[in-house]
């Protein structure tokens, strides 16, 4: 048997006995290791998700040892480290082919359709993994996952090097977003308003420092944000949709003759895809993107309770668990 999270109905969760889940064919058993926590899990747990289906153990952050292969696996064995990239795609639609398998149709997230790393095993096919290297420990290469959607912002919003890039929001997302555009070259601003996220990084202004960006990504879920992020765009700027906004509050009214005269962009970006997750692992173990001083609380992961109000109350950067 096992120890995990389980989600049963939107506002709660329960630390649940289980069995060990078996894999299947194509699939592997995890030992897990390190699980991160995001605010997406505190959304998941408070209010629901739009791809979440119960009863399900959340966590889609997750860097683990193979304790078990299933049937036809043979790439990997019992005792590797891996990352798991969270999404399972069907690899052959017109979105997989162009290399979005995050927009497939029969995507299945980990953590949302079928059971994720807050528990001590879980289970995931062979598709999803991702060799850990060498020089990176756990707690290093389960930032992989919010790295990959980062990096996946980045490559929509086609950043170049030397370009002025805004960031709004400082939480764990901004700040990744920041260090993977410098590593692009690029010349990234973080907007915070929040005073205990500044003082995380004295570096961090409150409001933009340039009147204009190249691009700008918004990493909070705050109208004002998108409001002021359109207002500072250059001419042929591109703002990036990262972060989504709350269910009563996502509508805001768009001057299109700015995006007809300024041939202005504004481009969505949601999770990442595998290849994502390949290079974020290249990043860190490049040491070309540093992680280690993001890390603000360790913790079981039986103090989830604690730590999701760590993350609601902005006192966490990230949060890393462990079962
Ligand atoms: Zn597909």
């Amino acid at each position: 048997m096992m120890k995990a999270i389980v989600v049963k109905e939107i506002g709660s969760f329960e630390i649940c006995t289980l069995p060990i889940p078996q894999p299947g064919p194509g699939e592997v058993l995890l030992k897990v290791e390190v699980t991160g926590l995001c605010r997406t899990d505190l959304k998941i747990i408070e209010v629901g998700h739009r791809d979440l289906v119960m009863p399900r153990v959340p966590g889609e952050e997750v860097v683990g040892t193979i304790s078990a292969v299933g049937a036809d696996v043979e790439d990997f064995a019992e005792g590797q480290r891996v990352y798991v990239y969270p999404g399972t795609s069907c690899e052959k639609c017109p979105p997989c082919l162009a290399g979005a398998g995050n927009l497939c149709k029969s995507m299945q997230i980990m953590g949302f359709h079928r059971d994720g790393g807050f528990a001590q095993y879980v289970v995931a096919p062979v598709q999803s993994l991702i060799t850990v290297p060498g020089n990176l420990t756990p707690d290093q290469a389960v930032f992989a996952e919010p790295l990959s959607c980062c990096l996946n912002a980045i490559e929509l919003a086609r950043l170049q090097e030397d370009e002025a890039i805004g960031i709004w929001g400082g939480g764990p997302a901004g700040i990744l977003l920041s260090r993977a555009a410098s590593a692009k070259g690029a010349q990234p601003t973080i907007i915070e308003p929040h005073q205990q996220r500044r003082e995380f990084s004295a570096a961090l202004p409150s409001v933009p420092t340039h009147d204009l960006y190249d691009v700008c990504i918004i990493a909070v879920g705050d109208m004002d944000a998108y409001r002021q992020a359109l207002a500072h765009l250059k001419p042929r700027g591109r703002l990036v949709v990262f972060s989504g906004l709350p269910k009563d509050d996502y509508e805001l009214p768009c001057d299109f003759n700015q995006l007809h005269y300024l041939e202005q962009t504004i481009v969505g970006a949601y999770g990442c895809s595998y290849r994502h997750g390949e290079e974020a692992l290249a990043y860190l173990a490049s040491g070309k993107i540093k992680v280690d001083d993001m890390i603000s609380h360790r913790m079981e992961l039986w103090e989830l309770k604690e730590a999701l109000t760590l993350v609601s109350e902005k006192i966490s950067i990230k949060v890393l668990l462990y079962p």
